[in-house]
């Protein structure tokens, strides 16, 4: 996953950018402005001369800078594989052979295009991230045996068939049981059936739950990370013996933890 720090140095760059781009152009319009205004002897335009041939220089230095910081976001969009189409970091350069105060608007344009598009960018790949980390397919206990698949099967206690709405890890009595994912605990406390149970709400619609506990950690409202022990396994409520029951629900509708674990 892509740090943040890329991004704080495009931002410094471009900030720095920005403030230069814009002196640069307050300094060529009024510098045009006062050229109109007070007509200048003819003399005075030799010793100027130089400081316009610096004034080039930095230009063509910013202008580089600038293609090297529009490579970098197109590279940017293609890693995180964000639709191209929605950015652009193609505007287009003004000709080397251009006018100052036209390749200094073209500079400032490219600039403005950046100002919108890269913050977009980030909250695209930040938001990403947050998708990722909410998303509940991570493991919800470190050691334990894979002892009933989530779907249809003949109940442990009655023998009769019925839907088994999640997935049941066996392990030792006081394993930790950790969150699938970053959420809040959205229930803890005594469940018939489930026992001891928590139960997290991520975001995305996404909630787990984490049943038969010896113990819960946390207490409702609690925000908690990815990984973050919540619970410790056990044999609470109706059960055969010490396991984890995990159900994973999808806008309220149980689905298979394993499936999006693989996916
Ligand atoms: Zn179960």
């Amino acid at each position: 996953m892509l740090s943040r720090r890329p991004f704080a140095v495009l931002f410094a760059s471009v900030a720095g950018l920005s403030v230069l781009a814009t002196a640069y152009a307050l300094g060529v319009r009024a510098g045009q402005r006062s050229l109109i205004a007070v007509p200048v002897p003819l003399s005075v335009d030799a010793p100027q001369q130089p400081r316009l041939d610096g004034l080039d220089l930095r230009l063509g230095q910013f202008e580089a800078r600038l293609l090297r910081l529009e490579t970098l976001g197109r590279r940017l969009v293609q890693l995180a594989q964000l639709p191209a189409q929605e950015f652009n970091f193609d505007a287009p350069p003004a000709a080397p052979t251009a006018a100052f105060e036209q390749r200094a608007q073209a500079v400032s344009r490219r600039i403005e295009s950046q100002d919108v598009q890269l913050p977009v960018l980030e909250t695209a790949l930040v938001s990403r991230r947050m998708a990722a980390a909410l998303r509940p397919d991570g493991r919800p206990v470190d050691r334990g045996v894979l002892s009933s698949l989530y779907g249809e099967r003949a109940d442990p206690l009655s023998g009769e068939l019925a839907q088994h709405q999640g997935i049941d890890i066996a392990g030792g009595a006081g394993t930790a049981v950790v969150a699938a994912a970053a959420g809040v605990v959205s229930a803890a406390g005594w469940r018939d059936g489930y026992g001891t149970i928590v139960e997290i709400t991520h975001g995305n619609g996404f909630v787990t739950r984490y049943a038969h506990a010896q113990r819960s950690l946390v207490v409702a409202g609690q925000t908690v990370r990815r990984g973050q022990p919540v619970a410790l396994l056990g044999e609470s409520g109706r059960t055969t013996g010490p396991h984890l029951h995990f159900e994973v629900l999808r806008d309220g509708r149980p689905v298979d933890p394993l499936a999006l674990a693989r996916r």
